[in-house]
């Protein structure tokens, strides 16, 4: 196969600097998995919530990577009910949102879809549509204040089904109600043993019939068959990880390479991975970045996306991400403009908007940076 770098522009390593300059996209981000430690502590403070590890903000930061690097998804999981306390009010939920939008921007992201499940705010009154519209609020809040410090960032909300409840419907219901302010797709999360993506099927069918867009995690902790299910029975457009996909390609010893049907029909009707290295590593999904299976798929040409899921729980962003792609696989900014207008492409947004935001902002972003680096796109 190719020798990397995939495509060689640019000899200038990029930076973890430099990257943070450049246009990104991110797909896969949970609004839960993202808050500041700092905000954790102060909402606790205000709304009663008491069952915080610590007080101090770095030692709660660390406190959760460390217990999401446990190995194991289930406990990676735990560390949400913490998030979750502290999201439980019209007021929180507006403030994590826009900081969410700001901390997004500040790291140069410049179109994202941030995820998460209405349901899991409902805890101390609030409804469906509160939840929706207290997010929305944030998004848009958090949106000005970037642009008035400089950074301009598109938030594209995808509401959440919990693959444990029984509530996708009337979620995917709440996603086709506020598709014209914001709210751009719908998802399934949760663990994915005993939870497979068919138990929700007249969601999916509605979604479908309403014209709307869907992901699914599938292929994280579970391998080929849940895979198949989110896009054969459920029609998937996105796959959220995706990761499995791997065990469906052979690598000979004479590093020859040979695709399943599914792993032929993913890559030829480019149905997107967001794949997130850190978080699969946490979790055990995969054995480290090096060895992480992006390496191989971005080689084939799957339409390979880079993405965060936690930014708090993987003590990441997207540029570190990249960073850490370019560290153990030596990738160049050719390769981190291909993914980046891999994500622009796989986004659940409109056609137009999609092709502006790759020809306005992120060509010319990487043409600047390549340029800059003294060698010409
Ligand atoms: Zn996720």
């Amino acid at each position: 196969m190719s020798p990397k770098p995939l495509l060689e522009l640019s000899h200038e390593e990029p930076t973890l600097e430099s990257i943070r300059r450049a246009p990104k996209v991110l797909l896969h981000d949970h609004l839960d998995g993202g808050l500041r430690p700092a905000t954790i502590i102060e909402l606790a403070k205000d709304c009663g919530y008491t069952e915080l590890p610590s007080t101090d903000p770095a030692e709660l930061g660390e406190w959760f990577t460390r217990t999401a690097s446990s190995g194991s998804l289930e406990d990676y999981l735990t560390t949400f009910a913490h998030t979750c306390g502290v999201m439980q009010t019209a007021e929180a939920l507006t403030r994590v949102a826009a900081e969410c939008a700001e901390d997004l921007a500040a790291d140069g992201v410049v179109y994202a879809e941030v995820r998460y499940a209405p349901e899991l705010f409902c805890e101390r009154g609030l409804d469906l549509d509160a939840v929706v519209q207290a997010v929305q609020r944030g998004f848009e809040q958090g949106a000005q204040r970037a642009a008035r410090a400089g950074t301009r960032i598109r938030v594209g909300t995808l509401l959440c089904a919990m693959r444990q409840n029984a509530r996708s419907m009337e979620i995917a219901e709440l996603a086709v109600r506020y598709r014209d302010v914001g709210v751009v797709g719908f998802d399934i999360a949760g663990p994915e043993a005993g939870f497979p993506p068919t138990r929700n099927l007249d969601a999916f069918e509605y979604l479908r019939q309403s014209n709307a867009h869907f992901t699914i995690h599938a292929g994280e902790a579970f391998g080929l068959p849940s895979i198949w299910e989110a896009i054969q029975h459920c029609g998937a457009e996105r796959l959220g990880h995706g990761v499995r996909i791997i065990d469906d390609i052979k690598v000979a010893e004479d590093g020859s390479v040979q695709l399943g049907r599914l792993a032929s029909y993913v890559r030829d009707r480019r149905v997107p991975l967001e794949m997130c290295p850190s978080s699969n590593v946490q979790t055990g999904a995969a054995k480290s970045i090096e060895s992480h299976p992006i390496g191989l798929l971005a080689r084939l040409r799957f339409r390979v996306t880079v993405n965060t899921d936690n930014r708090l729980m993987s003590g990441c962003t997207v540029s570190s991400e990249l960073a850490a792609l370019v560290r153990d696989f030596g990738y160049g900014w050719a390769d981190l403009r291909w993914f980046t207008v891999n994500a622009m492409k796989s986004a659940f947004l409109g056609f137009d908007e999609r092709l502006a935001l790759i020809n306005d902002v992120i060509k010319p972003g990487y043409a600047r940076i390549l340029s800059e680096a003294g060698e010409s796109a």
